[in-house]
């Protein structure tokens, strides 16, 4: 005669419980296996907690690999992605590193850039924290000022990284911080003491300790009109920061340095002015940071240091049509869900490209030219049925920003 099937956990019979099911030597009822998952749940849950934040669930990327992906979507700077690609490796390898036996206690690899408007600072940081699929955020420097004084509190950067990681705070205490117009803070003047300077040292000794590594209380909506919002203890110790900053004019301090003629004095040669100062910005080190105005210990917690080259006709061009979302391949595509399949001509890009070159906003100023040629052919053609190619020559490009207020207001300049 068949055994009757009880549960082996509550011991309840078939009749008495809503399901049972049935494993090799034994059954469990459907309640004994809802508390069962109940119990797991809670169980992995508080392992998560005590998990340290190196146990986050983020992609180690080897160095080479980081630098291949940068590839695709970011043109030139091969330094500054060299740089960035071991940063962020060994910042997480760190994160990953379990107590050593003999102390070597690998430090943070928080970075600085610098380079002009429009060179793919930012672009290149968004692009990292894309890959490594980790919470970022970027914070604009000249917001900032000391506390008590009018502007944001520098533990406002942290409240955007809360939010970008949806206020998961383990997940944002490895994210990624891009701190943008770092050298706009530098100190105006060499003796601190002539006139408060809230915008600009006191925001570096604010900096200080996000930078370093401490726990800091971040307002979760940001700002100071929530005067009674409870704040969240964020640990910045493995967040990496990465600032970027146009320096303007570093390039004297790093002639002075290298004791060469300095730049611009000489009045007679454009052409060896421009090819030094694209040169030699890659001297670019802590010393010549400091003479522009960062505190030395800001720069102690900002030990890489790389820079990027002013974009030329040819990167701009590149970047217009290479990287995997280029605009051109933005537009085609745009025009693709309207069945109408776009070209441009090389005199039509090349001309975008000139263009771009003369308001020297680097290959920000890219997006806003073609959207000034591209605006009439984007509102005409969704309402053309049938029309099947679109070409965009030299002609067409010309007619249409010629037209525009972008254009007139270079005329005016
Ligand atoms: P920065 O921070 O140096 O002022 P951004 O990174 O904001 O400049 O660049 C503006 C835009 O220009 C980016 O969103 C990107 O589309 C484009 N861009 C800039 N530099 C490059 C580059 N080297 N390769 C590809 N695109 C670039």
């Amino acid at each position: 005669m068949a055994k009757k099937a009880n549960c082996s956990f509550c011991g309840r019979a078939k009749n008495e419980v809503g399901i049972l099911l049935s494993g090799i030597d034994g059954h469990i009822c459907d309640t004994c296996l809802q508390q069962g998952y109940e119990v797991v749940k809670d169980e992995m849950g508080a392992a998560a907690k005590v998990h340290k934040p190196g146990n986050q669930q983020f992609e180690l990327v080897k160095p080479k690999d980081l630098k291949a992906y940068l590839d695709e979507y970011v043109i030139g700077q091969e330094e500054a992605k060299r740089h960035l690609s071991v940063a962020v490796y060994n910042h997480y390898k760190r994160l990953m590193q379990t107590p050593a036996a003999d102390d070597v206690k690998i430090e943070k690899s928080n970075i600085l850039m610098v380079g002009e408007t429009g060179t793919g600072k930012t672009y290149l940081a968004r692009t990292l924290a894309q890959k490594l699929q980790v919470p970022f955020c970027i914070a604009d420097a000249t917001v900032i000022t000391e506390a008590g004084y009018v502007g944001e509190d520098v533990e406002t950067i942290l409240t955007r990284l809360l939010q970008s990681a949806n206020y998961d705070v383990e997940k944002a205490e490895c994210g990624i911080v891009f701190i943008d117009e770092i050298d706009k803070i530098a100190r105006k003047s060499d003796n601190p003491s002539i006139t408060r300077d809230v915008s600009g040292e006191g925001v570096q000794q604010a900096l200080l300790k996000l930078l370093e590594g401490s726990i800091v209380n971040v307002p979760p909506q940001g700002g100071r009109k929530h005067p009674d919002q409870k704040m969240i203890a964020v640990n910045t110790e493995n967040i990496l920061f990465i600032c970027g900053g146009a320096f303007d004019g570093i390039d004297r301090h790093i002639a002075k340095r290298l004791n060469s003629r300095p730049i611009g004095f000489s009045g007679d040669d454009t052409f060896h002015e421009s090819f030094e100062k694209n040169h030699i910005m890659k001297y670019v080190s802590a010393q010549d940071l400091k003479s522009f105005g960062l505190i030395p210990e800001l720069l102690g917690r900002l030990p890489v240091v790389t820079f990027l080259n002013p974009l030329d006709e040819k990167a701009l061009l590149s970047i217009l049509t290479e990287p995997k979302n280029a605009l051109i391949k933005q537009y085609e595509k745009l025009f693709d869900m309207e069945n109408v399949s776009l070209t441009f001509s090389k005199d039509a890009l090349v001309y975008i490209v000139e263009q771009a070159m003369q308001y020297k906003l680097g290959a920000r100023g890219l997006r806003s030219i073609m959207e000034a040629i591209m605006t009439d052919a984007m509102f005409e053609i969704p309402s053309q049925t049938d029309l099947k190619d679109f070409k965009v020559d030299l002609a067409y490009a010309k007619s249409k920003f010629e037209r525009t207020v972008f254009h007139q207001m270079k005329v005016v300049a």
